[in-house]
């Protein structure tokens, strides 16, 4: 490599730097709701998305799992498996897998990706074809963005929820376009609020377009039997496509799509991120295969997490002007991500580094994560967490909040 393009890299970083945007990655420990830094110092947890308290409470160990007891598996799980999906990595645990995720989903059936990444962008760059066009959400995951990106449809990115702007244009171009597709996160992973599933499965229908849903956060979090939000707004049968993640409610690793038999049998045959990586390790699907087993039951857990999000969005929007000032509908009030916007990078950065001294990790998340002049904390609540540690956050915020310059408040 020249000097050229070292150079190039280099300044692109230091321009990083220099707008205080530079980030890096440094080794934690985990404890049950707390995270550990290199330095040893303790702190509540507010940054993750182990919803149900999967990891914290290392509800589910796959270390000594036998598998289904049959010859192949008695040697006990594999930590990789060591060849595509297609070639021989599709062990009986992806297989396992797969059946339990299609029966939550009430599904035909499914196929497991080795992150929620690849299962998001693999199925859209897929299934959108030369000839497509996709509606994108402008708030939607990169993951969706880059499949967008990679498929050969023609993408037009619409304006946030904006069920008018969809209908205005299927109603002017739905004729130009082999199939249409209205691609969207289920819930919004940066604000927390959810898509118009309701009207946007009712304008496909109308327009003969497919809805294909990314059920990242909603995924164990939302429905009475945990399957995400399309269950929770009772449209799973009209959503037939649905994307998920098993790393974050699920606590585990990798991703699925969970559809009728004919879309995944496709995205078998011809889905380059399933084709050309190496299956999920067997310990992640095995491990997220117990989870996916127990969810329905995990209803008290669902509960929890649900009157904690509402009590903290409640105590946040009366007692603060960080949120943003909306009717939130009753199950969004229950979602477990709540953003606290606060505008400035700088601000975003003070107030989380002010959390961190006072014991509290809410990461700041910046542009160009979001967009410009919308930094913001976001703190993600999970079933590990009790009101105490909710209410004390909240109080330390609000202290902060009082004391912008860093003064102690008079005892
Ligand atoms: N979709 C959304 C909405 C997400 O937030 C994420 C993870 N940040 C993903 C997809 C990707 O999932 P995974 O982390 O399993 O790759």
């Amino acid at each position: 490599m020249t000097d050229g393009p070292l150079a190039n890299f280099a300044a692109a970083l230091e321009q990083m730097t220099a707008q205080g945007r530079r980030r890096q990655v440094q080794p934690v420990y985990l404890d049950g709701p707390w995270l550990i830094d290199a330095g040893g110092q303790r702190r509540l947890n507010f940054g993750g998305n182990d919803y149900l308290g999967v990891v914290a409470d290392a509800l589910v160990s796959v270390g000594q799992d036998r598998g289904g007891g049959t010859a192949g598996e008695a040697a006990g799980v594999p930590g990789g498996a060591a060849a595509s999906a297609l070639v021989c990595g599709w062990t009986p645990h992806h297989e396992r897998l797969a059946k339990a995720i299609a029966t939550a989903e009430n599904c035909e059936a499914a196929v497991i990706f080795p992150s929620g990444y690849a299962a998001c962008s693999g199925c859209v760059a897929t299934l959108c074809r030369a000839g497509d066009l996709i509606l994108s959400d402008e708030l939607n995951h990169a993951s969706l963005i880059d499949g967008c990106r990679a498929s050969r449809a023609q993408c037009l990115v619409y304006p946030h929820r904006d069920v008018a702007a969809v209908s205005e244009i299927l109603s002017q171009r739905r004729s130009e376009f082999n199939q249409v597709w209205i691609v969207t996160d289920g819930v919004f992973s940066m604000d927390g609020d959810v898509a118009p599933l309701g009207e946007l499965v009712d304008l496909a229908d109308q327009h003969d377009a497919q809805l294909l849903v990314d059920e990242a956060h909603g995924t164990g979090v939302l429905g009475a039997r945990g399957s995400g939000l399309c269950e929770a707004v009772g449209l799973q049968e009209r959503i037939g496509i649905r994307i998920g993640t098993l790393s974050k409610a699920v606590g585990h690793q990798g991703g699925f799509v969970t559809g009728p038999r004919v879309v995944i049998d496709y995205l078998i045959q011809f889905c380059r991120p399933l084709i050309f990586s190496t299956a999920l390790a067997p310990t992640a699907a095995a491990g997220a295969c117990r989870v996916i087993e127990q969810m329905e039951a995990w209803q008290e857990r669902r509960k929890h997490l649900t009157r904690l999000a509402q009590h903290a969005r409640g105590r946040l929007h009366n007692e603060t002007t960080l949120m943003p000032c909306r009717d939130w509908s009753e199950l969004e009030s229950g979602i477990p991500i709540v953003p606290l916007i606060v505008g400035s990078d700088q601000r975003a950065v003070d107030l989380s580094r002010r959390l961190g001294e006072q014991g509290y990790y809410v990461p700041a998340i910046r542009p160009p994560t979001v967009p410009e002049g919308t930094a913001r904390l976001r703190l993600s609540l999970s079933a590990a967490h009790q009101q105490e540690h909710v209410d004390a956050l909240i109080d330390t915020v609000i202290g902060i909040l009082k004391h912008p310059m860093g003064a102690k408040p008079a005892s």
